[in-house]
């Protein structure tokens, strides 16, 4: 669904006043005083700062328990732990896929959310079921946000026998990212592991995404295996690992050389930013050209109690995390989660010049930085030209 407005008295990245006009989706003109065409809406901006949409580029759609029961969390210490709990309890728990997909893009989209990469579970207690689910949501929530899956292994890949022929089905059924998880700690196998994700990339043209929640050596040692079939098979720029807490160790001898090969292989960087985790080091990497984006990850699941899909506080999360503190500090947080996402996600027509999708947040605020800090939920959301959200409030109902 596509519509034309004219966005009156907005500041682009908190700068001079200047009207957009919108047609068919798209930013047609940017300048001030423009005149409205003929029946045209016009909303006034109230000189609020403007925004290109946020992007969530790491959560998991299929398995929030939003608007569910509270869950206690009452599972083991252990990534095995989770991983095992989760699978075994979906259906106890009735996580529907399409159905907690769809309530939680509605919430990410009135935070401001106009783009999501979801990793989705494919295992063989449940096969397709959260795929087609999350599928069915993007088809029906496609005025809202544009949805991009991701095919995940979460229970592993070469343990579990028949793993591997349904990530092939599902890379088949149309997912656009192959998922891959933790080689060396989860499936034991790295080579067989990584070949086998590789492999899948090669045969469907698909990019990878990679969890890797291997710290220290163990994770540097991944790492470089994801680097080296990068290089081998010519996938620059087609490759994200996600967490890569190994870069987080503090001992350059160890990260310094990943750094300069992920920016050499142009190999994105995922971080949630997390405050219990070691993290990467966002500015250290967005210096050398790595490009780096952000996500929730999980969102109130069987993982974890928290999250609200606000991408805004992410920005303010990356922030913290990194200890930045000035203005253009704050400000990298914040193209963590719109312009370097959307580099990451390769979304065509992304930002607020003419001829840009018309996909944007408007937010009160003075400066960017003061809008991450104060991260008012007074926004108005422009999904395709048409306003989605305002003030909290979707236009579309979560079932
Ligand atoms: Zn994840």
């Amino acid at each position: 669904m596509t519509v034309s407005l004219l966005l009156r008295n907005v500041r682009p990245y908190a700068g001079p006043a200047t009207d957009l006009l919108i047609e068919n989706g798209k930013i047609t003109q940017v300048g001030a005083n423009l005149t409205a065409p003929a029946g045209v809406a016009v909303e006034d901006g109230k000189g609020e700062i403007v925004i290109p949409g946020l992007v969530e580029a790491h959560t998991h759609l299929d398995k929030s328990l939003w608007g569910q029961p509270w869950y206690k969390n009452e599972v083991g210490p252990k990534l095995l732990d989770k991983i095992d709990n989760e699978r075994l309890s979906k259906k106890r728990l009735d996580i529907d896929p399409a159905r907690q997909s769809a309530r939680q893009s509605i919430q990410s989209s009135l935070m401001g959310t106009t783009h999501i990469r979801s990793h989705v579970d494919v295992d063989t207690e449940h096969g397709m079921w959260g795929v087609e689910g999350v599928m069915q949501t993007r088809d029906e929530y496609r005025d809202i946000v544009d949805i991009e899956l991701v095919a995940f292994p979460q229970s592993g890949l070469l343990r579990r026998p028949g793993t591997l022929e349904l990530m092939e089905q599902a890379m088949a059924a149309g997912c656009e990212v192959v998922g891959g998880l933790d080689p060396c700690t989860i499936d034991r196998d790295p080579k067989g592991h990584l070949d086998a994700v590789f492999a899948l990339c090669q045969r469907h043209g698909k990019p990878l995404d990679i969890h890797l929640h291997e710290p220290g050596e163990v994770g540097a040692f991944s790492m470089d295996m994801i680097i080296e079939r990068t290089r081998a098979l010519g996938m620059n720029g087609k490759v994200t690992v996600s967490h890569a807490f190994c870069l987080g160790t503090p001992d350059p001898a160890l990260i310094d050389p990943l750094i300069e090969q992920l920016a050499e292989l142009d190999i994105a960087i995922m971080t949630t930013a997390p405050a219990s985790r070691p993290a990467p080091p966002v500015k250290k990497l967005l210096q050398a050209g790595v490009r780096v984006c952000s996500g929730s990850d999980g969102i109130r699941d069987t993982w974890g109690p928290y999250g609200n899909a606000d991408m805004l506080e992410r920005a303010m999360f990356v922030g913290l995390r990194n200890n930045f503190r000035r203005d253009d500090e704050l400000r990298l947080g914040l193209d963590v989660c719109t312009t370097e996402g959307a580099r990451v996600m390769e979304i065509a027509g992304y930002g607020l010049s003419e001829g840009s999708n018309a996909d944007l947040v408007i937010l009160p605020g003075e400066t960017l930085a003061e809008a991450i800090v104060t991260r008012s939920p007074k926004r108005r959301v422009v999904k395709r030209g048409r306003i989605v959200a305002r003030d909290g409030v979707s236009v579309r109902t979560a079932p």
